[in-house]
């Protein structure tokens, strides 16, 4: 298995001098299990560039599996450029929810007066799915997914394929109500998806100054990420989901500190960056 970032960025696409090292587009991360196939973790800006790399070679189907439908992880998809192609089959996989569809969901943004056109019009081959609760297979790897705390439906997903695993965690609060110092892992969102992973992808948006300002708002500090990567014995640590105000200087800062309270392996999640699962 392979992998790739091509946004790690939160909330807002921040490109610019101050974010030039760690890359200013929105969530977007390429996984290549052993067989080739393509899947894609969200369609944050990140993924335009990532459509414009297949250029010719765009495998004939194509998975994007939605941690969750917020602007940040959803808002590159009109601008994937195997959306436009008649030849490809697109599947989308997301959270479910118990009141609306997952089609009706991504229809508020691909719809006027938002975007142009409408989702039932785009060339390629749609299917949308639920993600299901049981594992399934795409291509050669095992997908995993469960419901995690964060505002509104979100799920985590955990990639097993030729001996390797990736957790898929961005926006997420494990620590909200519970001292994740303290508790059963069990209890903890996202154990199931993180437990014993070689690399975990997570969110880091705030310093431990910043976070009691914006507990509640579905992400995490650096003290809690560092505590979710212990608890969850994952091997290697990768920040995600950066704040956009935090400039480059500030983000080595912030690992930092991770590195300070967690013996394990971490580092940022940089744009254009392969993953090493070695
Ligand atoms: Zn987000
Ligand atoms: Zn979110």
């Amino acid at each position: 298995m392979r992998a790739r970032f091509w946004g790690s960025r939160g909330s807002l696409a921040s490109p610019g001098p101050d974010t030039v090292r760690t890359g200013g587009n929105t969530s977007c991360v390429e996984v290549r299990p052993d067989d080739g196939s393509l899947v894609i973790l969200d369609s944050g800006t990140g993924i335009r560039a990532l459509g414009a790399s297949l250029d010719g070679t765009a495998p004939k189907r194509i998975d994007i599996l939605l941690s969750h439908l917020h602007l940040d992880h959803l808002e590159g998809l009109g601008f994937f450029g195997p959306l436009w192609d008649r030849g490809v089959e697109l599947h989308i996989w997301g959270p479910p929810s118990p009141t609306r569809s997952l089609s009706d969901r991504i229809s508020q943004y691909l719809s006027p007066p938002l975007f142009p056109v409408r989702l039932a019009e785009v060339p390629a081959h749609l299917e949308l799915h639920d993600a299901p609760y049981e594992p399934w297979m795409l291509g050669s790897a095992t997908i995993i997914a469960r419901p995690i705390i964060h505002r509104g439906p979100t799920v985590g997903y955990r990639i097993e394929d030729g001996g390797r695993s990736l957790a898929y965690l961005t926006d997420h609060e494990p620590a909200l109500a519970v001292d994740l110092a303290t508790v059963q892992p069990e209890w903890v969102s996202g154990f199931e998806v993180a437990t014993g992973v070689d690399v975990l992808i997570h969110d880091c948006q705030y310093t431990e100054d910043e976070y009691p300002e914006r507990a509640g708002f579905g992400h995490s500090s650096t003290r809690h990420v560092a505590d979710f990567a212990r608890l969850a014995g994952a091997r290697r640590l990768l920040l995600f989901h950066h704040d956009p105000n935090h400039t480059d200087d500030e983000l080595e800062r912030l690992c930092d500190r991770v590195s300070e309270l967690w013996n394990g392996e971490v580092d940022l999640a940089r744009e254009g960056e392969e993953i090493a699962f070695g």
